[in-house]
């Protein structure tokens, strides 16, 4: 298997990282993942627009082009003959000993990217998985892609415990977004979602769903709601890179609609599909 470590594709027994590295100590930097259908990124230029754009909110410049590191991700990929699976890629402040205060300018970030083939959660697709309520009790940031992931963890950790697939956060009694993916309802035919504020990670599986959304002419409504809206919804979901469009059937025990996935989430499934495999053909 062959990884990345800045510049360089080698076999992965080969990389070599600082045990002060302030990914490592601090989980200072950033990351993003990437699917990969047929060997193809899907969205990968607005995957690499938030990289940088969540680097540069942490103050981390990306020693590459996008350009240059878009055709280095190409390269990996065909390396590793990446079939359907993910590209992982991550940025840190680079290694020097330990302290709060970023080091010198001369101090290099750290990039590492690897993939993995992984496949696509047909059957959770097919018949909807199960989430709990959990509160958000992340920073005010959660708009930066950072490797700080702990209350995610924590969440995701309940949720795992209890049988469900995601927990849905709420922060003060408005539901935010998923402990790793973004949060939906439907009510009367209208899709509601939190607005990209610093509260959410903007998610390209949910730019990519607001953009068919509108070519579609589905209501696609950019707007907090409560854990009441969420329990009484029609149908709930949830998007993320891997988790595409996932419809949430069971919401803390209790059967969302009639406990099947709902008919405009069904719909939005075969909508996004239809947008991966007209990329992949282009
Ligand atoms: N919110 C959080 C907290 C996430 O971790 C993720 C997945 N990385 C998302 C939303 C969904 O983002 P995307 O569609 O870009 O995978």
């Amino acid at each position: 298997v062959k990884v990345m470590v800045n510049d360089k594709i080698m076999d992965r027994s080969e990389a070599v990282i600082d045990i002060e590295d302030r990914g490592y100590q601090f989980g200072d930097g950033v990351y993003e993942v990437i699917r990969i259908y047929d060997g193809v990124m899907f969205t990968g230029d607005e995957h690499l627009e938030r990289f940088y754009s969540s680097a540069e909110k942490i103050q981390i410049t990306v020693p590459f082009q996008k350009e240059e590191l878009l055709d280095l991700m190409n390269q990996l990929i065909k390396e590793n003959n990446v079939k359907d699976g993910s590209v992982y890629m991550q940025l840190t402040r680079g290694a020097s000993p330990r302290n709060h205060v970023f080091p010198s300018k001369d101090i290099k970030p750290v990039l590492t990217a690897y993939t993995k083939e992984v496949a696509r959660p047909v059957e959770s697709l097919e018949n909807g998985v199960a989430a709990m309520i959990a509160d958000d009790i992340r920073w005010l940031r959660c708009d930066i892609k950072s490797l700080n992931l702990l209350p995610n963890l924590l969440a995701k950790q309940a949720a795992t415990e209890q049988g469900c697939y995601e927990a849905i956060l709420h922060r003060d009694g408005l539901v935010t977004e998923g402990s790793s993916s973004n949060a939906y309802i439907v009510v009367d035919g209208k899709i509601k979602t939190h607005p990209a504020t610093n509260l959410i990670l903007n998610g390209i599986t949910r730019q990519v769903l607001a953009r068919i959304c509108q070519n579609n002419n589905i209501p696609f409504v950019e707007e907090a709601f409560t854990l009441d809206e969420l329990r009484n919804a029609d149908e709930i979901f949830v998007t993320s890179t891997t988790s595409e469009v996932m419809p949430v059937v069971k919401l803390d025990g209790t059967e969302v609609g009639d406990g099947n996935p709902g008919e405009l989430t069904r719909k939005l499934q075969t909508l996004f599909v239809e947008e991966f495999e007209s990329v992949k053909k282009a």
